[in-house]
Formats: structure tokens, sequence, C-alpha cells
């Protein structure tokens, strides 16, 4: 059985409600949970406060800002689709569990998220 993701409503509604504030810009940030044995559940967003660019998410990895409870990270494609980018899949290697991406019109349906290897995970929103 694949683990669970899980993520609580409010947490993708800031997701949504920032990366529409940073348009055109990039949204980035960190996610905050825990892995347990049935699977992963986010807690919430750590911030990032951050002019961000698609190279963004690389740099805030080499600055070594994570907290305990870093889990993963969340960042908009304010153009293009919601499928990370090159630059997006050397990131997810590095670290974290979990990565989501939203593109353009930043809705629930625009979120997905991917394991370190960049392949796309199933989660819930509860
Ligand atoms: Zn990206």
């Amino acid at each position: 059985m694949q683990p669970t993701i899980k993520i609580p409503s409010d947490v993708v509604e800031e997701i949504i409600e920032f990366s529409r504030e940073v348009y055109p810009n990039e949204f980035l940030a960190f996610l905050e949970g825990k892995v347990k044995t049935d699977g992963v559940v986010i807690k919430n967003l750590a911030y990032y406060p951050h002019e961000a660019s698609e190279n963004s998410v690389t740099t805030i990895y080499h600055m070594g800002t994570h907290t305990t409870d870093f889990i993963g990270t969340v960042h908009s494609h304010p153009n293009g689709d919601n499928r990370p980018s090159k630059q997006d899949l050397r990131t997810f290697n590095h670290d974290g569990v979990v990565h989501f991406i939203i593109n353009n019109p930043f809705r629930k349906e625009s979120l997905r998220c991917f394991g370190n290897d960049g392949k796309e995970l199933e989660f819930e929103i509860v």
C-alpha cells in the first residue's frame, strides 16, 4: 500500500493565496510535518521571505536553513505546467520527502506532489 500524504486544506489555501500574491514571481516555502509509519502528515508552511525565481529553490537549500520538522517544499510555476523542471528534479533529490508544485491559475486542482525521484505522488487534502 502506498503511504498516504496528508495536507491540511488551510495549508493548501495559504499556498494558493501566496502564489497569487507574488505572481508573476515564483512562490516558495518549506513544509513542516512528520513522517509516520503509515505516511506523511504535513502541518504547516514555513515561510521564507524571498523574491523568488526558478533558481531560488536550490539557493535556499544551500543556505541550510532547515527547521527540525522540515519535510519538503512547495513552489509555484507562474508560467507553464505543474511538472518539475530539470532544476527542480535536482533539488528534490537533495532533501525533503515531498515536493509540491502549483501552477497558474493556482487552484486546488493545479497542485501536484512529487517524491525525491520526481515521481508523482498521490495526496489527500484533509
Ligand atoms: Zn519549479
